[in-house]
């Protein structure tokens, strides 16, 4: 195992933050895996913490068969975004910007540089557009801030993965997966592995974030360059491992052997592992997915568990405003899983309290709350 170690741009004066990553392996193909961007969810480290610990027994059995990139702490920043006692690690303090948006898009500069330069062979083809890739982050401007610091390096990390995990999780959460609907069908193995029971699928959700940096760049590029043989080189997908109390260690545990399952189906690891169980979720449209807001403040009551399975017109919960009594049932607008609740039980404006998974359409535009 390898650690690498990058200083992030310069802050206050007698700081200075550091981001982790711990390289595994040798080979041709590369996973890029990283945890808790979003800083205060913590699933996915404790998830990292167990695959740091087998990923060195894997080493040292020689049984990685490719290079495993491990970042169990991708938001050094947020980490210590402490406010009264509780964690605040999904916005910046100093930008207000959320630490999974906005990170840098290649596209275009990519279709400039790579003009005349793909051809049929789609192996030759994919290590142009990784160099190309490479080069373009790292001439981009010094960084202005630790935040566009941090989102370079992640990205000079991932962009050249065969397969990119982004660990993170909901208030409270079924496990899913978030992916391009072109990578689905193989992603399918790694929902069925670790029990997902949603996967929300969209081409472009608006304010790139990390897994679509990745991802993102094949698909357009493919578009673009018609008469080029280019596969889509990289499965990158956003894991919501449950929700952000959902740190037990033996479900953790598992999580990250299923993760290993997985990159063994992928080729990065070798030695008997258990198949993908056949049954698995229902892939959905991102845009089909409800959020459900209330009318009105109040003390919220959920009406139905995480998981369930409701219809159109099924209440998901009721808010009562404690002075004019007012009350109120919040239904389901589709029919699908109830795949993630809020934790605040006190109903806010523009604060969505309950989703569900549908399989039609009822969303456009930018489909990220925040
Ligand atoms: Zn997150």
């Amino acid at each position: 195992m390898q650690q690498i170690d990058h200083t992030l741009p310069w802050s206050a004066c007698g700081t200075q933050r550091t981001l982790s990553v711990f390289r595994f392996g040798n080979g041709p193909r590369k996973a890029y895996i990283q945890a808790a961007l979003h800083a205060d969810e913590l699933p996915g480290m404790r998830v990292a913490v167990a695959l740091k610990a087998r990923l060195a027994e894997l080493e040292a059995q020689g049984r990685l068969t490719g290079v495993i990139e491990l970042v169990p702490l991708a938001n050094p920043i947020g980490i210590g975004q402490m406010f009264q006692a509780t964690h605040q690690g999904r916005f910046e303090f100093n930008s207000g910007k959320n630490f999974n948006r906005d990170f840098p898009a290649l596209t275009e500069a990519l279709v400039e540089r790579l003009e005349g330069q793909l051809g049929e062979n789609g192996e030759d083809n994919v290590a142009t557009i990784r160099c190309a890739m490479r080069d373009i982050l790292g001439e981009l401007p010094v960084a202005q801030s630790e935040l566009d610091g941090l989102r370079q390096l992640l990205l000079q990390h991932a962009c050249d993965a065969d397969v990119v995990l982004d660990l993170h999780c909901d208030f409270e959460s079924v496990m899913l997966l978030y992916a391009l609907p072109q990578n689905w069908p193989r992603l399918r193995s790694l929902a069925a592995r670790l029990g997902a029971q949603a996967a929300l699928l969209a081409e472009d959700a608006g304010g790139n974030a990390f897994d679509e940096a990745c991802a993102l760049p094949w698909v357009r590029l493919a578009e673009r360059f018609t008469q080029a043989n280019i596969p889509l080189a990289c499965i990158a997908t956003t894991v919501e491992l449950r929700g952000m109390a959902d740190t037990e260690r033996e479900r953790c545990q598992a999580d990250a052997e299923h993760i290993l399952a997985y990159l063994a189906d992928q080729g990065l690891v070798s030695g008997p592992w258990a198949p993908a169980p056949t049954r698995c979720c229902q892939a959905t449209p991102f845009a089909g997915a409800q959020y459900a807001y209330a009318e009105h403040p109040g003390v919220v009551s959920y009406l139905q568990p995480l998981g369930a399975q409701v219809r159109t017109g099924d209440p998901l919960f009721e808010v009562i405003d404690p002075l004019s009594d007012r009350h109120s049932v919040v239904r389901a607008s589709t029919d699908g899983v109830l795949y993630a609740r809020e934790r605040l039980r006190f109903a806010q404006p523009g604060l969505w309290l309950a989703k569900v998974a549908g399989s039609l359409p009822i969303r456009h535009g930018r489909l990220f709350s925040d």
